[in-house]
């Protein structure tokens, strides 16, 4: 299902003749899909899409920071086109912006957005030969660019880099979640565990300074890295208006 996620979101920027621009023009695919969308005060809830015959509406909790108020639309975006999407439903916080969630509906509705702002063959280009870093998450993020928040770049670049790489959130000293690309294979601590002492993101927690390049910690900071062959590296910002600390890790295995 999720190949055909990808490909229904490309056919989408086609159709709505948005092409390869960026970033994302979101208000002239709403246009082409007749749909309204409205900013309104909603509880617990980021965004809704319902429709009425055969006009649609999306709702949008009022007061989002901009590049979450387009992934939320992105994201209704993809309730509405996907098949077997209809019928109501609100989203929550919990389910929009977060990797691997568990209702495969809004895991769906999460792989339209994310391409449907971020094109795969765009952004792999993007971050082909590039360390893996907040640094290249700020340049992706950026208005002129995908316009998108450092959280959707991160879990774009764990989704579609080759290289090992971690994101992780923390907040208030514990992990919040966490992604990984296909070629990391360690065990980071579960959600909810603590940041461990000798990362980036607990000196960030601390109060240090981000550290937006890569940073050479130690093997055993973020997992048992036992094997000589690793360098591990960790860059991370906070993210001050969230409260939390967003987090790059990656694994540099010399063979
Ligand atoms: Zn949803």
């Amino acid at each position: 299902m999720m190949a055909r996620v990808g490909q229904l979101a490309r056919l989408l920027r086609e159709q709505a003749g948005v092409d390869e621009r960026l970033p994302t023009d979101l208000d002239r695919i709403a246009k082409w899909c007749s749909v309204v969308v409205a900013d309104i005060p909603l509880d617990g809830f980021l965004g809704y899409y319902t429709s009425v015959g055969n006009r649609h509406g999306i709702l949008l909790k009022e007061g989002q920071p901009r590049t979450q108020r387009r992934f939320t639309l992105a994201h209704e975006l993809g309730h509405l086109s996907l098949p077997g999407h209809d019928g109501a439903t609100p989203c929550a916080d919990r389910d929009v912006l977060r990797p691997r969630v568990s209702r495969e509906r809004e895991r769906a509705a999460n792989e339209f957005a994310a391409e449907l702002l971020m094109p795969a063959f765009r952004f792999r280009s993007d971050i082909r030969d590039r360390d893996p870093s907040i640094e290249l998450l700020a340049e992706l993020a950026d208005e002129q660019r995908y316009d998108v928040s450092l959280t959707a770049a991160g879990i774009r670049l764990a989704k579609l880099t080759h290289e090992p790489v971690a994101v992780v959130c923390s907040e208030a000293g514990r992990l919040k979640w966490k992604d990984w690309s296909r070629n990391f294979s360690y065990a980071l601590p579960s959600s909810g565990g603590r940041v461990p002492g000798g990362s980036v993101a607990a000196a960030v927690l601390r109060g240090e300074d981000d550290s937006r390049v890569p940073e050479r910690i130690d093997n055993h900071a973020w997992f048992d890295g036992r094997e000589q062959a690793l360098e591990v590296y960790e860059s991370a910002i906070n993210m001050h208006r969230l409260g939390r600390v967003l987090s790059v890790i990656w694994v540099v295995e010399r063979d």
